[in-house]
C-alpha cells in the first residue's frame, strides 16, 4: 500500500505545512486518516482525486484533524460530483460536530439532496472496525477536544499502520503500535513534556517499547522543526507534505 503525506503541519501553520491528512492507497480500498481544514487543497496539489476514496477515518474532533470535512462535502457535491458512497468514521459526535461545522461555513450545505450516500460510524474503546477491507481498532488516548481522541490501528493487505493521532504519553500508544510496520506519530514538541501533546525525547525514551519497525514523525511545531534534523534515521523518518511510503 502506498501512503501519501497530504499534511503534516500542526495547528498554528507551522513551517507552511498543511493541516493533517494522510492518504492511504491499498489494494483493498483507499481512505484518509484525518481531515485537516487544508485537505482539499493538499488533495488537489498532490493531484489526488477527492472521489477516489471510500472513508475517512478521524482520531479526534479538533480543526487541524476534521475541519477539512464540510469543503469535501461541497467539492463532491459541486466540483467533483461524487457518486462513491462515504464512510466518516470517529469519536461520538462526529456527525453533529461536522453537521454544526458544515452549516456554520455554508449554510444549508448538510440538508440539500446528495448524489453520494454519506455516513457516520462511532468508534467504540478498542473494538476492531472493519470498513471496506480495511480493519480500524482505536484506542483512546489523552487530548480533550470536547469528545474521546484516538490513537488508530490499521490492518489492511497484510500490513498494519498505526498513529498516535494528538496526545500527551499514554501507554496506549504502544498497544497501538505493537507489531506495525509504521507508526506515524505525532512530534508537536522536542524535549518539552506536555500534558496534551507528545515530544520527541519521550516518543525516543519508549522507542523499544514501541515494538514498530519504524517511526514517522508527523505534526512538528517550531522547535521540533528546527531540530528535526539531528533524530536518528535509523529509527525516525521526519514527514513532509507530499511525501510518499510505501508498506
Ligand atoms: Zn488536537
Ligand atoms: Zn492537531
Amino acid at each position: 500500500m502506498r501512503l501519501t503525506i497530504i499534511g503534516c503541519g500542526d495547528a498554528f501553520g507551522t513551517g507552511g505545512r498543511l493541516q493533517t491528512s494522510f492518504h492511504v492507497k491499498a489494494e483493498a480500498s483507499t481512505f484518509l486518516i484525518d481531515c485537516g481544514a487544508s485537505t482539499l487543497i493538499g488533495l488537489k496539489r498532490l493531484g489526488l482525486a477527492p472521489n477516489d476514496f471510500d472513508t475517512v477515518f478521524v482520531t479526534h474532533l479538533h480543526g487541524d484533524h476534521f475541519g477539512g470535512l464540510p469543503w469535501l462535502l461541497i467539492d463532491a457535491q459541486y466540483a467533483s460530483k461524487r457518486t462513491r458512497p462515504l464512510v466518516v468514521t470517529g469519536p461520538k459526535g462526529i456527525e453533529s460536530r461536522f453537521v454544526a461545522a458544515a452549516e456554520a461555513l455554508y449554510p444549508n450545505s448538510t440538508k440539500t439532496s446528495r448524489s453520494f450516500e454519506l455516513s457516520f460510524i462511532e468508534y467504540e474503546e478498542r473494538r476492531p472496525l472493519d470498513v471496506r477491507g480495511v480493519t480500524v481498532t482505536p484506542f483512546e488516548v489523552h487530548h480533550p477536544s470536547d469528545a474521546p481522541p484516538y490513537a488508530l490501528r490499521f490492518e489492511v493487505d497484510g500490513k498494519a499502520l498505526a498513529f498516535t493521532g494528538d496526545t500527551g504519553w499514554v501507554e496506549a500508544i504502544c498497544d497501538a503500535a505493537q507489531g506495525t510496520d509504521l507508526l506515524i506519530s505525532e512530534s508537536f514538541q522536542y524535549d518539552v513534556v506536555l500534558d496534551l501533546h507528545l515530544d520527541f525525547k519521550t516518543i525516543d525514551a519508549n522507542y523499544e517499547r514501541l515494538g514498530t519497525k519504524r517511526v514517522l514523525l508527523t505534526h512538528m511545531g517550531e522547535t521540533m522543526l528546527c531540530r528535526s534534523g539531528e533524530v536518528d534515521a535509523s529509527r525516525y523518518l521526519v514527514a513532509h507534505d507530499g511525501m510518499t511510503l510505501d508498506l
